[in-house]
């Protein structure tokens, strides 16, 4: 088939369900079974038993009251039972003619006076009932479940389920040797009738245990070999030197360290001094200091001749990342002849070229900035160290664009005291690389699942903070919040409110930022009351945020904009609009940033419930979670609890394919076997390695490098 030829629209959906390879179609598993194995005698159906029935109709007519149905009758011998159907077309009114005989699957209702099934899937009886369960496979309105069981059972049969697992390796996994790629497959498409669905369900059969062995497997494989080829890198040695200017930093600073910034500060020093990439997450609640650790790294690198660049991910982030490096590392840059450049989307052209000139040249020891920074005439003398803020927010293509801005490579752009000892094997010099987060990852999570990834964890906040008092209030009060919003301007305090969207958008019924600038400029006469949403220019934002931070504003209604990043210590109220349809991670930095002063600070989550007058059970539960804990690994606890970790890792987050079968909560026994073996593995059996690899993660393992 030629390339040019059009799919056909399920063809389409399965490529777009990333179904494309035979092997990709074999392990589609289903997500229930209907069994149509057996017939049951209407005498023995239940109420609410789903069965199939044979019988012969006996009536059949359509009703008009009180909805118009067609209401077709069978008697089976044992008893009788009537079918309706809503909506029927003229070829099922004559299938179900009277006298037809015929097989009927649906659930039961009623007893023994009064048995129906609405809806039921109907065909003729007297074909061969199947031999296994009939598997139901997850899939999409444009692809029927009878096309994509069909292309499973071909993709099945063509597909190549050789063992990959080295047989002596095998035994310590653990699992059944009966059970085999191929079995479990063959099983778990289409058991036989008397398989315990229990066991299927909960995924504890053996044929399950394979599965998500060989899924964890692939996964602990694929990360080591991406972590061995980063260890093939070189990557410039940076250390630190009695009296430069990472010791200058420290002593400038207006704080002390905390223990944790300290001990975090360390493991990233002993990283940057090897000649191998760092490849490090920096993991801290918000509020935790983490910028000053980063400053601290940056300045490492900028000792030993390197340059650094920091990315955020909003303007108004890189923006405060800006402003706090040049405070702290202007005047010890300054005296050097080296300066801190600023990189972003809106800036002007003439003042882009300059900064691009300083970093080429490297008299730009430092650049802070949006993916700006990552653009391609973006050109760095030698690129040492990057830095990438709020990362999971971030695309793995961008991190991998920001490693990839070396610059020549050739040493340091400075005298760096022979901090760069020519590599052994020259070849490109890797930046390390320092990713920062405070989305944290449950530590368990990242210590078996991250087998690529370093982490480092800040526990700890400054000194000073006071705990801020969350309350879950319905929309209905929201006088009553305004009222308080009143109070706490007359203390001289200041108030975010945060709105969900910038525009009303019909289908979600979410009041609009603008509109609730309104409503609270007119409920607060004599305070000045700012908007600040994504669509404003940034000169806008810029004044609007100059305005709040100086203590004029009392205040602040805004998107999610100020989500990261923003300071203002006076600030002790938030107010969250539409709590229920925010993220948990994203409800917990907002909440940050009150409580950054020594006021006593609270959030209030208003909620609108939805048409049934209820809050959906998420919604409620991340609430709950918000409510009961300001911790920020707890609060990340219970988001893997709620959203399970395939969905909180998410591709971008992790760049790592999710994990469709295994869950690493439950599945902790076969994570480590996997861990266990998978270094084994690529040293015995490499080719092995790579097949299931292959077989497992496709085209996607190329996104584990980042
Ligand atoms: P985050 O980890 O959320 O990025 P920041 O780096 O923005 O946190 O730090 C939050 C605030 O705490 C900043 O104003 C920062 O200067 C301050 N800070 C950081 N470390 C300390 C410390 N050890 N003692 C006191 N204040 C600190
Ligand atoms: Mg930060």
């Amino acid at each position: 088939m030629s390339t040019a030829q059009a799919l056909s629209a399920p063809q389409n959906a399965l490529v777009k369900m990333g179904l494309s390879r035979d092997i990709d179609l074999a392990l589609h598993l289903p997500y229930r079974y209907e069994d149509e194995t057996r017939i049951v005698a209407l005498r023995d159906a239940r109420d609410g038993d789903t069965v199939q029935v044979e019988g012969t109709v006996t009536d059949n007519h359509v009703a008009y009251r009180p909805r118009r149905q067609l209401v077709v009758t069978i008697d089976d011998g044992t008893g009788a039972c009537v079918l309706r159907f809503f909506s029927f077309y003229p070829s099922q009114q004559k299938a179900l003619a009277v006298g037809n005989r015929i097989l009927a699957r649906g659930e039961i209702k009623g007893g023994l006076f009064g048995r129906q099934m609405v809806h039921p899937v109907c065909k003729p009886a007297g074909g061969e009932l199947p031999q296994a369960l009939t598997p139901v496979y997850p899939t999409t309105a444009a692809l029927p479940q009878a096309y994509l069981r069909k292309a499973v059972v071909s993709g099945l049969a063509r597909a190549d389920l050789s063992e990959t697992v080295p047989a002596p390796l095998l035994p310590q996994f653990g699992l059944q040797p009966a059970w085999t790629l191929r079995e479990a497959l063959a099983f778990l498409h289409h058991p036989g009738p008397d398989t315990p669905l229990a066991a299927l369900e909960d995924r504890s059969h053996p044929a399950w245990q394979r599965l998500k062995a060989e899924e964890l497997l692939a996964q602990q494989l694929s990360q080591l070999h991406s972590k061995r080829e980063r260890d093939r890198l070189r990557a410039p040695v940076l250390r630190t030197r009695p009296g430069g200017l990472h010791e200058q930093l420290l002593a400038a600073l207006p704080f002390a360290l905390t223990a944790a910034q300290r001990r975090v500060g360390e493991e990233i020093a002993a990283d940057l001094a090897r000649p191998v990439p760092m490849h490090r997450l920096l993991q801290g609640d918000v509020g935790s200091g983490k910028t000053v650790v980063a400053a601290l790294a940056a300045a490492i690198a900028i000792d030993a001749g390197w340059q650094c660049a920091l990315m955020a991910p909003t303007e108004i982030l890189a923006e405060q990342h800006f402003r706090k490096l040049v405070g702290w590392l202007e005047p010890l840059l300054a005296p050097l002849g080296r300066s801190v450049a600023w990189l972003t989307g809106g800036q002007r052209k003439k003042e882009r070229g300059a900064m691009l000139d300083a970093l080429a040249s490297g008299e730009a020891a430092l650049v802070v900035g949006t993916h700006a920074v990552i653009q391609e005439q973006v050109q760095f003398r030698a690129l040492g160290l990057a830095i990438i803020d709020e990362q999971h927010r971030f695309g793995v293509e961008q991190r991998l664009a920001l490693r990839g801005k070396a610059g020549s490579g050739s040493g340091g752009a400075h005298d760096g005291e022979g901090a760069n000892e020519a590599p052994e094997s020259p070849g490109p010099l890797e930046p390390h690389l320092l990713m920062m987060s405070a989305t944290p990852i449950p530590r368990t999570l990242a210590m078996s699942y991250y087998a690529d990834l370093d982490v480092s964890t800040i526990d700890e906040l400054p000194p000073g903070r006071t705990p801020v008092v969350t309350k879950v209030v319905a929309d209905s009060r929201r006088e009553e919040v305004i009222e308080r919003i009143r109070a706490q301007v007359d203390q001289g305090r200041q108030v975010y409110w945060v709105c969900p969207l910038i525009e009303e958008s019909e289908a979600l019924d979410l009041r609009n930022a603008t509109a609730t600038h309104e409503e609270l400029a007119a409920a607060l006469p004599g305070v000045q009351v700012g908007l600040l949403h994504s669509r404003m220019p940034a000169a806008e934002k810029k004044a609007v945020m100059a305005l709040f931070a100086g203590g004029r504003m009392g205040v602040l209604v805004a998107t999610t904009v100020i989500e990261v990043g923003v300071d203002v210590p006076n600030a002790s109220l938030m107010v969250i609009e539409h709590a229920e349809r925010f993220g948990l991670s994203q409800l917990h930095q907002l909440r940050g940033r009150v409580g950054r002063g020594a006021a006593a600070s609270a959030c209030v989550l208003l909620y609108s419930a939805g048409d049934n007058g209820r809050l959906g059970e998420t919604a409620r539960a991340r609430l709950k979670a918000m409510a009961e804990t300001g911790d920020g690994f707890e609060i990340a606890r219970r988001d893997l609890e709620i959203r399970g970790p395939g969905e909180f890792l998410g591709a971008r987050q992790s760049g790592a394919p999710l994990l469709r079968f295994a869950d690493l909560a439950s599945d902790t026994g076969l994570l480590q076997a996997a861990r266990a073996l998978a270094p084994q593995m690529l040293d015995r059996f490499p080719e092995q390695a790579d097949r299931h690899v292959q077989r497992w993660l496709g085209g996607k393992s190329e996104y584990l490098k980042a």
